[in-house]
């Protein structure tokens, strides 16, 4: 590790918060937009300055900085993706990179950063504030809504939206030929968004990393519930099911069941974008204004996540170390149901 005076030795006193820095990393989701636009805001009128930091940490690591006023955050609240753009960055995850970063913040007089991301974007955050004295605080931004500590992050909902409409547009064809279609949604390691989506589309088979035991209902259905009903499938598979994606599930089953009309529909990354929906433009907000309320309470090292609808604040290494429990009840539902 780097050794030099910038170093963290002990905790020293802080200076008194005047200028803050937010910027957004990881995938962009639906309403990053509105929770810079809460931060810059409720900072302002908490007489702070604030400076967008664009492209994630590798922004940071270049300076890539302009200074945010109130009018530079009007007129995105309705836009998805994020004003300041995002990027993965692996410079960041090395000592050297993290040193250039600190020397950026430095420079421009950066006290404290509200971070808006996922798991790998808080995880930055805390190898920084551990080896250099600055402060982060943090805001969920992903549509997997896989955090621990939160019951929603933001573009989650957005993202669950985009989806419902997809599928529902598909299941019309489906319907109107008698395919089985397996539709195929973000989520290498969370089914959520698979799970919520089946169950507001009224799939027939809901394929996450969650469960295995899905596969079983599954074969159930193609060889009972199709024939029986004689009428078309909606089958959702979350990207990261064991299985390997929908595209190598339906494989398997043209491959076993000749006979049936097998399709694949890989959302991809139209869900992701577009306007974000009222509730992920509420949550947004609260949790900017909550993120700035935080720093000016010398908060630091926390996730703002929303349980219950009230505001939380949940230790970095809690949230990205523990699992979001997913509501595996919600696959008994889908099951009851299908008869
Ligand atoms: P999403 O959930 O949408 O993938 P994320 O915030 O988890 O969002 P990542 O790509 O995992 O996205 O992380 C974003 C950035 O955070 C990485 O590109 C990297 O710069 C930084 N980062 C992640 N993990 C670490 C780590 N262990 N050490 C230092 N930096 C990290």
């Amino acid at each position: 590790m780097i050794q030099n005076e910038n170093q963290k030795e002990t905790s020293p006193r802080r200076k008194k918060l005047q200028k803050i820095g937010v910027f957004t990393s990881g995938g962009d989701a639906p309403g990053m937009n509105a929770a810079i636009r809460a931060v810059t805001r409720a900072a302002i009128a908490n007489k702070l300055k604030v400076v967008g930091i664009r492209r994630g940490y590798q922004g940071m690591i270049e300076g890539d900085f302009i200074p945010l006023k109130s009018n530079d955050v009007s007129g995105i609240l309705q836009t998805g993706g994020t004003m300041l753009k995002t990027a993965r960055s692996a410079e960041f995850r090395t000592p050297e990179g993290r040193e250039k970063a600190y020397q950026q913040l430095k420079k421009a007089e950066i006290d404290a950063v509200v971070v808006i991301g996922g798991d790998g974007s808080f995880t930055g955050a805390l190898v920084l504030s551990q080896e250099y004295d600055i402060s982060f605080v943090g805001i969920p931004g992903t549509i997997d809504n896989d955090l621990y500590g939160t019951d929603y992050t933001i573009g989650y909902d957005t993202a669950l939206n985009t989806v419902v409409e997809a599928v529902d547009k598909i299941k019309d064809t489906a319907r109107s030929h008698g395919r089985i279609f397996f539709v195929e949604v973000m989520g290498r390691e969370a089914g959520l968004l698979a799970l919520t989506s089946g169950i507001a589309c009224g799939a027939e088979v809901i394929l996450i990393p969650e469960s295995n035991e899905q596969h079983s209902e599954l074969q159930k259905f193609l060889k009972k519930g199709y024939r029986k009903k004689e009428t078309s499938g909606i089958i959702m598979v979350a990207e990261g099911d064991e299985a390997g994606g929908a595209i190598k599930i339906a494989e398997q089953v043209r491959r076993e069941h000749p006979d049936l009309d097998v399709r694949v529909s890989i959302l991809g990354h139209i869900q992701r974008g577009g306007s974000p929906t009222a509730k992920d433009r509420v949550n947004a907000t609260k949790m900017g204004v909550a993120a700035v309320e935080a720093l000016l309470d010398d908060q630091q090292s926390i996730m703002i996540g929303l349980n219950n609808e009230k505001i939380v604040h949940v230790p970095f290494n809690k949230a990205v170390k523990m699992n979001h429990a997913i509501d595996i009840n919600l696959l008994e539902i889908q099951k009851l149901l299908n008869i």
